[in-house]
């Protein structure tokens, strides 16, 4: 621990996270270790909620990477705890996916999928502008997807954190995701090639292809693991498109260099990925030769795997050196890769998995249809211009009052001359006018009153409680507040101002009124303020006029 680190600010310990993270992803021990011994006792002296469940899921991950199933499990168990009590922002949606990663290369799959679709929920309900943290939340749960062998889920995760990183101005960030795009589906291309789906397959390869030069194209110098990465990717998917022989040379270059001083969970990547090259090569070319080379370099990416807990693409290396040697004519050695296949994918139970997908999708469905029907019920019931609720929902309102208990005071409100701003500006300043007038009515109106726009250039305000004066009080209020603001940026010729009729329940006569004719009282009232000279308020027992005016 460096002394003093206790003391890192909020913008240093969200670097070290970014850093800490990305170190998890690879599976790079050394790395994830030195920058989390940095931190830890600035992550320890963090008490807010956010904080505390970081601090946790990164214990976890410490655990995992040091092969210590206890305090993996104890800090499993605390960061499922602080999460609870986290707010449902982006940075929690992040916390939740990479949690799920963490729990998927524990192999604890059920864990892992509830996460996975809690993370993905919160993902779709962020208001607002996508964030740096929420493309993150869509990239983690696209690795946790993939690690789960989703690997349909896994790419939809991938481009829509990529739509969300083309929003964004780093561009680093635009590489990155481009970057996961390309290899999400690139392996997707893959198991479909091995599943016989060769025309879904080439599509998605030609898709991987042209993700990866989209990062290219960018002005990005990536660190060079990820630009390594990029490289095998691409040459990957140019074998995924058919031009095998194409795909071989730029592969076996970096191949050659990712050797020589690549990660491990990388070269491991690179002789996965070149394998396959050499098998597809083989198996298109009469007697290609290739196939022991691809034995050879299969066993090696399957130490690599091993080596940095990628239980994945572990099994995947054992499944194709059982197939591959298989084919070679070898039974006796693809009998022994293909048990060790069985013996370790009998942890991962295919059907659970398949379970898993059908309720990530069917959840994620359910709160498609209830945020449509919400968005619906918004429209019917909203005004698109001024964000008012409309005269259906007003008419909704007054059928349910009950009046003549209580008292209650309607207003109509309409303002002055406005077919002169259509006619003299435009309309567009007409609509400007509009959503200035809802905007202050809103505003100047008491907590309790309800402001909806009735009609073209017309608004009511509902004043529940108010008797006739206080309404009169509260509506002189709304006239002035429109008639003193400032209008100069709309440059119109003649300021804004308002005329308001007021009517109130119970009438001074006790006669019990529907709402109806409540309302047309207070339009009656409305007409005769307009006629008065307009800018002013009418009641049936009072009136305020305008400073100055008769
Ligand atoms: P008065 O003082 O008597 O109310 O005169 P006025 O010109 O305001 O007359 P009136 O209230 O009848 O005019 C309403 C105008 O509002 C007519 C219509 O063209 C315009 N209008 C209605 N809806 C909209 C809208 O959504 N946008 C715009 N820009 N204008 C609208
Ligand atoms: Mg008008």
């Amino acid at each position: 621990m460096t002394p003093g680190s206790e003391h890192l600010t909020e913008s240093d310990l969200d670097v070290a996270l970014r850093r800490l993270l990305r170190a998890g992803e690879r599976g790079d021990p050394a790395a994830f270790l030195a920058e989390h011994d940095r931190v830890a006792a600035a992550l320890a002296a963090r008490t807010d909620e956010a904080w505390t469940a970081w601090r946790h899921v990164l214990d976890a991950r410490r655990g995992l990477l040091l092969a210590d199933p206890e305090a993996t499990a104890t800090a499993l168990t605390a960061a499922h705890a602080a999460l609870d009590s986290c707010l449902p922002t982006a940075r929690t949606a992040l916390t939740l996916a990479h949690l799920a990663h963490v729990e998927a290369t524990a192999d604890r799959v059920d864990a892992a999928m509830l996460l996975a679709i809690d993370a993905s929920l919160l993902t779709e309900h962020q208001p607002g502008e996508p964030t740096r943290d929420l493309h993150e939340a869509h990239r983690w749960l696209s690795l946790t997807l993939a690690a789960l062998d989703l690997e349909e889920l896994a790419v939809a995760q991938a481009l829509t954190g990529s739509r969300e990183a083309q929003a964004l101005p780093d561009e680093e960030d635009r590489w990155r995701l481009l970057q996961l795009c390309a290899q999400q589906q690139a392996e997707l291309s893959q198991t479909l090639h091995r599943r016989g789906e060769t025309g879904r397959s080439r599509e998605l390869a030609t898709a991987a292809v042209t993700c990866a030069e989209g990062a290219r194209a960018l002005d990005v110098e990536p660190d060079p693991a990820d630009g390594d990465l990029l490289d095998v990717v691409q040459a990957w998917a140019i074998a995924g498109q058919g031009d095998v022989a194409g795909a071989l040379g730029p592969m076996r270059r970096a191949h050659r260099r990712i050797s020589g001083d690549g990660g491990v969970w990388l070269r491991g990547y690179a002789d996965l990925a070149l394998a396959r090259v050499l098998t597809r090569l083989d198996r298109s070319q009469a007697g290609g030769g290739h196939a022991a080379e691809a034995t050879d370099l299969l066993v090696d990416a399957a130490g690599a795997f091993a080596a940095t807990a990628d239980r994945r693409r572990y099994r995947q290396c054992l499944l194709e050196l059982g197939q591959g040697t298989a084919a070679m004519g070898r039974p006796a050695e693809a009998l022994h890769w293909l048990e060790a296949y069985r013996a370790d994918s009998g942890r991962a139970h295919a059907r659970g998995r398949e379970l898993w997908a059908d309720m990530f999708v069917r959840r994620s469905r359910l709160r498609e249809a209830e945020r449509q029907t919400a968005v619906l019920r918004r429209h019917a019931l909203e005004d698109p211009l001024t964000g008012l609720g409309n005269r259906r929902s007003a008419e909704r309102r007054l059928g349910g009052l009950r009046l003549g208990e209580e008292p209650l005071s309607l207003a109509v409100v309409d303002i002055d001359r406005f077919k002169a701003v259509n006619d003299d500006t435009s309309h567009s300043h007409g609509d400007a006018v509009l959503r200035r007038v809802a905007d202050l009515l809103r505003e100047h109106s008491r907590a309790e009153d309800e402001v909806y726009r009735w009609a073209g250039d017309e608004f009511l305000v509902v004043l529940p409680t108010a008797t006739e004066s206080q309404a009169l009080v509260a509506v002189e209020r709304l006239r002035a507040a429109v008639a003193d603001a400032d209008w100069g940026d709309l440059q119109l010729p003649e300021p804004v101002t308002v005329s308001i009729g007021v009517a109130t329940a119970p009438a001074p006569d006790g006669q019990p009124a529907g709402w109806r004719s409540l309302f047309d009282a207070a339009d009656l009232h409305l007409f005769s303020a307009k006629r008065g000279g307009r800018n002013r308020v009418r009641a049936p027992g009072g009136r305020t006029d305008p400073e100055g005016a008769a």
